[in-house]
């Protein structure tokens, strides 16, 4: 990697100021004992996560070797009792190091977990919550098909059929997280007798008929494990049906609450794309000065700045709003939409202020740029975001 030309003091001879993506202060919103959790997730992102994961990023391979230190952390069990604001900056302390790490993080605590939590019978959540919660086994979420990505809520083709006891599972689910290794699939398929859509806890290692292919060649969260799986007659008992999930509606709940952790998430990895730009730009000389020094590539930065602090500002906003349990779809949905939307021009921004260093992994940036196009798409496409808004403020769907 050429040299960045380091460079320790300001023209005045003063220290440079050290980059802060925390512009307007937010952490300080959260009481001392949340602080300390946050903390600790920092902390452990800077110290085991950022000095491995671009490795395993180019390898396209997952960093098993965390998962021990993880579970000491022990914030599996962030559910129930915690703010949403703790929970959204914590997935978004994630992101400021990896997005993939905070994907596997919250597929499993988010989606899968969390599908059990809202849905599931209080026996169903002893039964599966507090060993998740403690990660011993780790979930995924199977919603999305090969054919039916933003049209799953009218067209799902993975059917459930009901036989005494038992429930019949055939179809094929694309693109999901953690799947090639993971041991518990949340999976939402059609029931043949009503229409419905309804949820299913399989066990993928022991159940017959179930199997996961391994997508290859991403170029995005390269270190998220993303799976293709097929069921062929795969045999549930009715006692993993989740027991109250007897439609979409009750799926989209789920994906409500997941899907303002991607506005948070999008926001953490502007603010990791924001301060390795500027620490970039502080350091890099051109013309015999540090190109921080420049107005444009300084305009680049107030507007990295000011995309990131937008997008914490609206998702404190939105955690209010879900602590006080009145978040809807459409408000989700905004924030989604606007999140990824900037947080595609800022990583555009940051790489651009790293010129031929910014395609180069190691820097720390050329990840998150590519890792953003996953954001943008999962969870819900930019379009449909927007189509969810469109249909709540103008009284018109259109798409159903
Ligand atoms: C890295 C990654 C991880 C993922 N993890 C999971 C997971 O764990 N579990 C899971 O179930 N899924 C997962 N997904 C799938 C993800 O949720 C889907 O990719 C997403 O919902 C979009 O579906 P699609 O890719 O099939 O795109 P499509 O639905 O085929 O859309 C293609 C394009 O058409 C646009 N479009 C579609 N319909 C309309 C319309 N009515 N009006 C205007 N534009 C429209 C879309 O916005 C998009 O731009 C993951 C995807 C990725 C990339």
């Amino acid at each position: 990697m050429p040299s960045t030309n380091l460079m320790n003091q300001a023209p005045e001879h003063k220290p440079l100021p050290a980059p802060n993506s925390d512009f307007y202060n937010i952490v300080e919103i959260l009481s001392a004992d949340e602080r300390a959790i946050l903390e600790k997730v920092h902390t452990f992102m800077q110290t085991r996560v950022a000095p491995i994961i671009n490795k395993y990023w180019v390898e396209d391979a997952f960093p098993f070797e965390l998962i021990e230190p993880l579970k000491e952390l022990d914030i599996g069990g962030i559910g129930e009792g915690y703010s949403y604001k703790l929970r959204g900056m914590l997935i978004m302390e994630m992101c400021r190091v990896d997005p993939s790490f905070a994907t596997f993080y919250g597929v499993h605590t988010g989606l899968s977990m969390g599908s059990i939590a809202v849905l599931g019978s209080e026996e169903q959540k002893q039964k599966w919550l507090p060993t998740m919660a403690r990660l011993e086994k780790i979930g995924c979420f199977g919603l999305t098909e090969p054919l039916v990505g933003s049209g799953t809520g009218g067209g799902l083709t993975t059917t459930a059929k009901r036989e005494g006891d038992t429930w019949v599972l055939n179809g094929q689910k694309k693109w999901i997280g953690n799947a090639p290794w993971c041991d518990i699939s949340v999976i939402w398929a059609r029931d043949v007798a009503d229409n419905q859509v309804k949820g299913f806890i399989v066990e993928n290692k022991t159940t017959p008929g179930f199997s996961v292919e391994k997508i290859e060649n991403k170029m995005a969260l390269k270190v998220v494990q993303n799976g293709l799986i097929t069921m062929q007659d795969c045999r549930v008992p009715e006692a993993n049906r989740l027991q109250n999930a007897n439609s979409f509606r009750d799926t989209a709940h789920v994906l409500r609450l997941t899907r303002s952790g991607v506005g948070w998430m999008a926001t953490g990895v502007q603010m990791g794309a924001y301060e390795a730009a500027l620490k970039y730009a502080q350091e890099r000389l051109q013309f015999g000065k540090p190109i921080a020094s420049f107005q444009l590539i300084q305009e680049l930065i107030a507007k990295m700045l000011a995309n990131v602090t937008a997008c914490q500002s609206m998702m404190l906003r939105l955690a209010q709003i879900e602590d006080e349990d009145k978040l809807l779809d459409q408000h989700a949905s905004l924030a989604k939409a606007f999140t990824t939307a900037r947080m595609r021009e800022t990583v555009a921004w940051a790489r651009e202020i790293c010129g031929a260093n910014g395609i180069i992994v190691d820097n720390n940036v050329g990840r998150l740029f590519a890792d953003a196009e996953a954001l943008y798409s999962y969870e819900g496409t930019f379009q449909m975001q927007s189509l969810i808004v469109g249909k709540a403020v103008s009284g018109f769907s259109a798409f159903v």
